[in-house]
Formats: C-alpha cells, structure tokens, sequence
C-alpha cells in the first residue's frame, strides 16, 4: 500500500522543526530514520499531513561524555552506537542492546531517538533507558524539560510526548568500577522483535553486588523495572529467589507469537542468565 498524501518538511535547525511542530500540532510527526513509521504510514496503520524530517539538523546528532554522563543526540543512528568506542567503554550495556537492534540496514538508518518516541514495548533500547534511570531531555517552543525514563514510557506507542515536542538527547549514568553488563532475549528469527527480554547491570564492591539495574522488555504494555529483584541481587540473595522477585506481577499477555505463560516462564530462564553473565564479567574486571 501508499501512505496517504503529506507534506515533506527538511528543516536544518531545531527551531524550524519546533516552529513547524507548533504551526501543524496533531497533524504533523517526526520523522527521524523511518523504520517504524514509514511501514504504519504504508500501510495506513496512521496518517499525518506534515511529515518533518529532523535528520539535516546536526545539533540533535552525535554522543558527548561529561560529568558522569553520556549525551546521545535524539538522532544517533544505532549502527554508530553499537560500534561506537566511547559508548561501548562508558555505557556498554546501551551498545550491547543496540547491536541487537533489527538487521544492519536498519541500525544504519534507525535512531535512538525514533526507538525511544516509538516506544515499542518489545524493544531493547527503552528497556536500557529504564534500567538505567536514562534521562529524556525534550525541547518545544516552550522550552527544555526532563523526563526520568521512569516517567516517558506511558503505554504500548505511547510516551509523555506532546505533538510539539520532540525528544532532542537521551543521557545516560556512566557506571564505574568492577562492572558488568548482559542483554539476553528470545527471537524467532534474526533481526525480529524479541519475544521476551532482560537487560542487566551490576557493580561489584568488597561485600558483593553494590549496585545492580534489570529491565524486562516484550512482556508489558512497556518496559517494566524488576526493582524487588534488583534490591534482592544487592541484599545477595539466591539467584533463585532473584529470579522469583523478578516475576512478582508479571503478566505478559497471550499473542500470536507466544502464550503469557510461555514469555513469564522464558523471562526468569533469561534472568538467571543475564545476571550471571553480568556477574562474571564483574568479576573479570
Ligand atoms: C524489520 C524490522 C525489525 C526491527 N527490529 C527491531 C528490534 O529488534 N528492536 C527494536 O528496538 N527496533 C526494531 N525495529 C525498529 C527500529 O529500531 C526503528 O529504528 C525504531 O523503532 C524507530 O527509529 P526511527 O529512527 O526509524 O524512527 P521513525 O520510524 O522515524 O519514528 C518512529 C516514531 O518516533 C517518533 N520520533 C522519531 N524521532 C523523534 C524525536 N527525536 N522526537 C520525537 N519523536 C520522534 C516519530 O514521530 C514516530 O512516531 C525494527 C524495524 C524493522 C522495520
């Protein structure tokens, strides 16, 4: 199918793209790498009459370390931030996730930003932002606010976003010390949106686990926080009983794809596994 007939805007600074926002309201979208909203625009899952075009506006691009944070610009493509050396040594779990990301065509043309708007519930870039405690810097003619990634993810497709705003850099915490990070997830086939999956930090300190993150992805309306299991991992209990807490509440729905039960009882195999391998590479380090 064709999307239906819009109007193509390709400003080059981010107060035309805020000026156009504002001018067309509902009726206008970002539109960064095209990946998720091309397709919903082909296949009339959606329409708008004004399409702005944010990737010729260099200031939303790019990745700056300071201050114990990591900048990403909103239109990073993933292919830079899963290869990219500053990102792989100051938040490798983002890189981790990042690499499994579609397939390369996609990571070349898909961006940070577009994956956190979009707000797929399956995805692992929001899941990370989430786990993390990423911040959301959102600029609109208004201003420039901050959203906690706790506060952003609203539902399936839905973020606290208004129609004229748009997400100008996500910043993530730089974690260090003796640190370890995994992504582990279940996929039908390479490059598909995982069926369930876990992403995982920890910081190890002379009594053991000092700090530790878990994000669960594919098995909620959003990416969910296993926060009883993550303070259980810090009091150093039993993987085991890490794992239960994790599935405390949890109720992933039944699909095509999988049953809820299917993707609940999947969730705590790729727990236990992603604490572990987060584990072992602290200790290593
Ligand atoms: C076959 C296939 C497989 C895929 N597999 C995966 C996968 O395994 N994991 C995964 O996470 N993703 C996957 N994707 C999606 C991919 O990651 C997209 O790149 C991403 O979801 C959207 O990024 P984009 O830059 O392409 O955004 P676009 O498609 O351009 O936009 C997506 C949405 O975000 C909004 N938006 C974009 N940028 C901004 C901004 N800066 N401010 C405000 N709103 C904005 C748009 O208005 C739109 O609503 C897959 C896509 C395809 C086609």
């Amino acid at each position: 199918m064709k999307p239906a007939p819009f109007t193509l805007h390709a400003p080059e600074s981010i107060g035309e793209v805020l000026g156009l926002l504002a001018g067309h309201g509902d009726e206008a979208k970002v539109l960064a790498g095209g990946q998720s909203l091309v397709p919903m625009l082909a296949l009339r899952l959606t329409r708008f009459g004004h399409l702005v075009d944010v990737n010729r506006v260099g200031e939303l691009s790019g990745v700056t370390r300071a201050g114990g944070w990591l900048r990403v610009g909103a239109t990073t493509r993933h292919s830079v931030l899963a290869q990219d050396t500053d990102v792989v040594a100051a938040v490798p779990l983002l890189a981790l996730a990042t690499a499994k990301v579609g397939h390369f065509q996609i990571r070349n043309r898909g961006t940070i930003g577009g994956a956190l708007a979009h707000a797929d519930p399956a995805a692992e870039q929001p899941a990370v932002a989430l786990a993390l405690d990423a911040v959301m810097e959102v600029t609109s003619e208004q201003g420039r606010r901050e959203v906690p990634a706790a506060e952003f993810f609203e539902g399936t497709w839905a973020t606290a976003l208004g129609p004229e705003e748009v997400l100008s850099a996500v910043r993530f915490p730089v974690w260090e010390g003796r640190r370890g990070f995994a992504v582990e997830e279940l996929v039908r086939r390479h490059g598909d949106f995982a069926l369930v999956g876990v992403v995982c930090g920890v910081t190890l300190g002379d009594r053991g686990v000092e700090r530790a993150a878990l994000g669960l992805f594919g098995v909620g309306a959003t990416p969910l926080r296993a926060r009883r299991a993550e303070d259980a991992l810090v009091a150093g209990e039993a993987l085991e009983d890490v794992a239960r807490l994790a599935l405390d509440g949890l109720q992933p729905s039944d699909d095509l794809h999988a049953s809820g039960a299917y993707r609940r009882e999947v969730t705590g195999v790729l727990v236990r596994r992603a604490i572990g391998r987060a584990m072992e590479e602290a200790r290593s380090a």
